[in-house]
């Protein structure tokens, strides 16, 4: 079985085979020794980096955040003074024995950084005139996973960015971590194609010593929710553990707010689910390293020929970074199922009598549809279909999302909805004990409350409880 280079497993019957099987055949990541920890290879790497490029222009400059860089490992003692969020994060932090550190302090290897960063917070800001300050670092995150891992979605070492900003007044911080999950929205629909809901967690779900919590959460097509970005309004609590004060335009000592906010690698992985198919990796055009890949159809008597004008062509495509697969060990149709399988984008076949006609065969990963173009028209032919192929993309996963979601008005059909693999849409109490007793019952757990929903009249009572309902909300089973 090792052997067989293509996806043995199909995404309806097995989705995880599945999945791992296109992440490591497609080169986009592979296992490395330690469990729960992985290689990043320059495909997969590269949609990262298109992500940072997509993140560092449209998110970051308009909203005046700089990127800068904090140590690796945290004092003991800086988590300590925040308890909510310490206890939130104790049972997944890593830590350096004490016996390492002269000062006789355990280190822990960052899970999140606004301990170690508001540190340095506390000293740099003084006065009003040192807010708003917005700063943003791209890093690596150690959360010590005892749950299976899982490629991209759940490892025990991802890459993220973490935006952590303070503010004069609250009015200023929550307009900024509103517009940052709205950005979060932007680009994963844009730029991945993946639609996602957006709304704010339950005040079990939320991150741990903040305020609220906004998220973006996308649905795999076995049912499981991925939750894409988070934005905190922290409030004034960090501030007031850390320190952090600023004297205020009325000459007296104010405590600022605060926000902080992430998307990480786990992003590849949605991306991968959402849109790929049982020949192997489909990606959306957008984050594609290499968008075409060229295939001559070689015979003995026209090879030359064929060759010749491939080359020319492929001089031409330059700003579509093309691949040009003029070997001849394997035969085209072998090479068709190879570029399948890794997802690039389009495919265009150059054989003797398209050349005849002055034309190419130009194919699309995803549906497979394929064109006939004049060849000086490839072009621009191509960049109409990469274009259509991005929007069909993004129009097919939000159907299929939207397909999914149900209401449910008791129990009864919350658990059938959970079972059938469904989001389910709901009148909600609002209340911790009804989240703990569904999450023990169904195993489906609260994925946000959407967005300006809290302010709308609410008719009918929490399937759990019988109480009224004071919110409309999402649950599921989540990744
Ligand atoms: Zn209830």
């Amino acid at each position: 079985m090792k052997d067989n280079k293509g996806i043995i497993a199909k995404k309806e019957e097995n989705i995880s085979d599945w999945y791992e099987q296109v992440c490591l055949k497609s080169n986009l990541v592979e296992f490395a020794v330690v469990k729960g920890t992985m290689v990043i290879k320059p495909k997969g790497y590269a949609i990262w980096e298109k992500i940072q490029d997509y993140f560092n222009e449209k998110i970051n400059k308009p909203l005046g955040v700089e990127n800068a860089y904090f140590p690796l490992f945290i004092p003991e003692s800086f988590f300590k003074k925040e308890a909510e969020h310490a206890e939130g994060f104790s049972p997944e932090v890593a830590w350096l024995d004490k016996s390492l550190t002269k000062e006789g302090e355990r280190l822990a290897i960052r899970p999140t950084s606004e301990t170690i960063m508001y540190d340095s917070y506390s000293k740099w800001i003084r006065s009003y005139r040192d807010l708003p300050l917005k700063m943003n670092q791209w890093c690596n995150i150690v959360r010590w996973e005892t749950n299976t891992t899982k490629l991209f979605l759940r490892s025990r070492e991802f890459l993220w960015q973490e935006g952590h900003c303070v503010y004069e007044t609250e009015k200023e911080c929550e307009k900024d971590t509103l517009k940052v999950i709205e950005s979060y929205k932007k680009l994963v629909e844009d730029l991945l194609a993946i639609p996602v809901l957006i709304g704010r967690k339950t005040e079990k779900e939320k991150f741990a010593g903040a305020k609220h919590t906004y998220s973006i959460e996308a649905f795999m097509p076995d049912g499981k929710a991925l939750q894409c970005g988070t934005s905190h309004n922290l409030g004034q609590g960090f501030a007031k553990s850390f320190g952090i004060s600023f004297l205020g335009r009325d000459e007296k000592k104010h405590l600022p707010w605060q926000n902080s906010w992430g998307i990480s690698t786990r992003l590849i992985g949605g991306m991968v689910m959402t849109h790929s198919d049982d020949k192997g990796l489909v990606l959306p055009p957008k984050v594609a390293k290499n968008k075409v890949v060229i295939i001559p159809i070689l015979f003995e008597n026209t090879k030359e020929k064929v060759l010749k004008k491939s080359k020319e062509i492929f001089k031409t495509l330059k700003s579509f970074n093309p691949i040009l697969d003029d070997s001849e060990e394997y035969s085209p149709g072998y090479k068709f199922s190879e570029y399948e399988l890794q997802g690039i984008p389009i495919r265009i076949e150059i054989g003797p009598k398209d050349l005849e006609k002055n034309e190419v065969v130009i194919v699309r990963r995803d549906t497979k549809e394929k064109t006939i173009s004049k060849v000086k028209n490839t072009k621009n032919t191509l960049t109409k279909i990469l274009k259509k192929m991005q929007e069909d993309l993004f129009k097919r996963a939000k159907e299929e999302m939207y397909s999914k979601i149900v209401e449910a008005k008791n129990f009864k059909e919350f658990e059938k909805a959970v079972k059938d693999k469904k989001i389910i849409y709901l009148n909600w109490c609002n209340e911790k004990s009804c989240e703990e007793d569904i999450k023990e019952k169904t195993g489906a757990s609260s994925r946000c409350i959407p967005l300006g929903s809290e302010k709308q009249k609410v008719d009918g009572n929490c399937p759990m409880c019988g109480k009224p309902a004071k919110v409309k909300i999402y649950f599921s089973k989540s990744y």
